[in-house]
């Protein structure tokens, strides 16, 4: 007998017919000899509804109130399903997220679990029935016991979470597509399935934009080594697994807070090489790593940030056993890069080249949505006195690149940094860990998985570019507290390499995207504070897409960027941004490119399967 939590989602349980039909799935699963706790979404677009209607009396709402009105949603879905199990004959009963003991912060509308009370739940299945709990709802752990939500798609964060507090064998998400797929079959009908994919691959893809998974829920199955399966409600195909490599002892105390970092990684063996000032023009970034890729040359940090004017810089680090190469090349392209090109006499172009430099980053899912935690970061870098030349992030990994221009090496720079970072996160530091292949081959199928296993569009972000932020230690630091202070989760954070000069003092652009819906608030929490941390302007584009390719494989294939890069190039997609970590490239590309852009891309790396994705209406 297997103990198992499964949840189904809106379009699932979109109409009373599908209730039934899930009714009759988990009187399957019981019949099969199986323990079964049951979580829901509210039915088909209940919850959009109720956004609406909030909308159409209060411009804005109070947060409080949208927790309460929202939700009702799900409140109506347990009692229909309870309903419609016992028709059947099978004991049920509804639970709402307060009745369950379903504890989280305050935070209304974002709210994270704190903790899941059990007890109630296991009398309940001890006595036979299946328990049919509200996804997406919690309670409030203070004294007022206040309604919570857990922000949009949180029904599957619920169902992951209680998997974890009860220790179920099998968390199971059920939707309208048959699990994971290459990406999203809305915008790529020939998207594939996978039979697996591994947690961290799919914590990315969650949180660049791929909506079948809630980034939380992904999270706590990776913290808790919850086996974690997606798939059809409609069909009896296996669907896609979610495996975890290191499912880790947790503490269930604080499951969605307990800690933001799990580790510091570090590389002191790194170079930097920077293309200043050139055309900011389809094919660029695609012909520079082609070249560099034919010389077996494994990039790892990419940077293109924004800047005024027609030019751009991209600056990348290589192994420093590879530095020659990599500068041969860049200085060796540089003059194609320039063909048709007239530069400004004050904006030459050029290579600089630093082989000098080490990389640290901090690492742990737990950071998704914890917006001070790469201030944090930073603020630690600024007192230990470490002035941090580039950075690039994902969701779960803040990475800074830092470089020696004093007599101090870079070696004892970077020991300081860590030193620094482990106090403060508590964590133990090791080595950037060198992914094989091998290593994720943990599947057991006969396939080696493909470098590149999904592609995702985000299109709902804007970008902010800070311009002429002056260029010392603590700057980073105090912008994102800043918006952190303001709740403000940023994504892509891209300092440029760039530097202007004025009366001897030096500025840098800093760009980054947040979501589309804290855009105008950022704006303005920026420009409150232009003056007193003495940066030039604040812009905000909202026309922007985010394409971003996913593969633990990526590492050891030097030429992965060249061909995304490529597949851009040949549709005439101008890169406005890049950002890579060690397992996923994301690229900023005009909004209205965004769709092409993740069509192109799939298809560069042959991801499409050989039928047509049903999803059904
Ligand atoms: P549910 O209501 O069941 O939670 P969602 O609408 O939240 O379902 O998530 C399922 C949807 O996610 C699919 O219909 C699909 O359009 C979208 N999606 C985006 N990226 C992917 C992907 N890589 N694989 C599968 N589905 C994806
Ligand atoms: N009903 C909520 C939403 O639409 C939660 C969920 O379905 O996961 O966001
Ligand atoms: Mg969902």
């Amino acid at each position: 007998m297997a103990f198992i939590v499964q949840k189904y989602g809106g379009t699932s349980v979109g109409t009373t017919q599908r209730i039934q039909a899930v009714a009759q799935r988990i009187v399957a699963t019981v019949k099969a000899g199986n323990s079964v706790v049951v979580v829901v979404s509210a039915m088909g677009k209940t919850t959009d509804g109720l956004v609406k209607l909030a909308h159409e009396i209060s411009g804005n709402p109070s947060r409080r109130e949208m927790d309460v009105l929202l939700s009702t949603g799900e409140q109506i879905t347990i009692a229909l399903l309870s309903m419609a199990l016992q028709e059947l004959g099978q004991p049920a009963v509804s639970m709402t997220g307060a009745q369950v003991g379903i504890v989280t912060e305050t935070a209304h509308t974002r709210a994270r679990i704190l903790r899941i009370t059990t007890e109630r739940i296991e009398r309940h299945l001890q006595s036979g029935y299946v328990v049919v709990v509200a996804g997406f709802q919690g309670v409030s752990d203070t004294e007022d016991w206040e309604i919570t939500t857990l922000g949009r798609g949180g029904s599957d964060t619920s169902a992951v979470a209680l998997a974890a507090a009860l220790h179920a064998d099998q968390c199971e998400i059920y939707t309208d597509v048959p699990g994971i797929l290459t990406t999203d079959p809305r915008l790529v009908p020939e998207a594939r399935l996978m039979e697996e994919i591994t947690s961290d691959e799919m914590l990315e893809l969650a949180s660049l934009g791929a909506k079948v998974l809630h980034p939380r829920a992904v999270e706590i199955a990776r913290n808790y080594g919850v086996t974690l399966v997606v798939r059809s409600s409609w069909t009896d195909e296996p669907g896609t697994k979610v495996v975890s490599l290191t499912p880790q002892n947790r503490s269930l105390e604080g499951l969605e807070i307990a800690r933001s970092v799990d580790a510091v990684e570090f590389d002191t063996q790194q170079s930097r090489v920077g293309l200043l000032r050139i055309p900011d023009r389809p094919g660029i970034a695609a012909s520079l790593f082609d070249q560099i890729a034919k010389e077996q040359v494994d990039v790892d940090l990419i940077i293109q940030s924004i800047h005024e004017g027609e030019t751009n810089d991209i600056t990348f680090t290589v192994n420093r056993r590879s530095i020659a190469c990599a500068e041969a090349v860049a200085t060796s392209i540089l003059p194609n890069l320039l063909a048709g090109f007239t530069p400004h006499p004050d904006a030459i172009p050029e290579v600089v080249v630093n082989p000098q430099v080490a990389k640290v980053s901090i690492v742990g899912a737990g950071m998704i949505g914890r917006p001070g935690v790469a201030a944090q970061m930073f603020t630690i870098l600024a007192q230990a006195g470490i002035n941090i030349q580039m950075i690039s992030t994902s969701e779960v990994k803040v990475s800074c690149v830092i470089e020696s221009f004093t007599e101090t090496t870079v070696d004892e720079l970077c020991h300081r940094a860590l030193h620094a970072l482990q106090a403060v996160f508590e964590v133990d530091s090791s080595p950037t860990p060198f992914r094989q292949d091998e290593k994720i081959g943990v599947h057991g199928g006969s396939q080696p998985y493909p470098v590149v296993r999904g592609v995702a569009l985000d299109m709902k972000q804007v970008r902010l570019a800070i311009r002429d932020v002056p260029h010392r230690p603590g700057m980073a630091s105090q912008l994102f507290q800043l918006l952190a202070d303001h709740g403000i989760s940023v994504d892509m954070i891209i300092q440029s390499q760039r530097c202007h000069e004025t009366n001897t003092f030096h500025y840098r652009d800093i760009a980054c995207t947040v979501a589309e819906t804290d855009g105008e608030m950022a704006r303005s929490v920026l420009e409150s504070a232009m003056t007193n941390l003495g940066y030039g302007a604040v812009m905000i584009d909202r026309a922007i897409a985010k394409v971003s390719i996913v593969g633990a494989g990526m590492v050891n294939h030097p030429g992965v960027a060249a061909r995304m890069f490529a597949a851009l190039s040949e549709r005439q997609i101008n890169i406005q941004m890049i950002a890579t970590s060690e397992i996923k490239i994301s690229c900023v590309v005009d909004k209205s490119k965004g769709v092409e852009a993740l069509q192109a891309i799939h298809q560069t790396f042959h991801l499409a399967g050989n039928y047509p994705i049903h999803i059904p209406s």
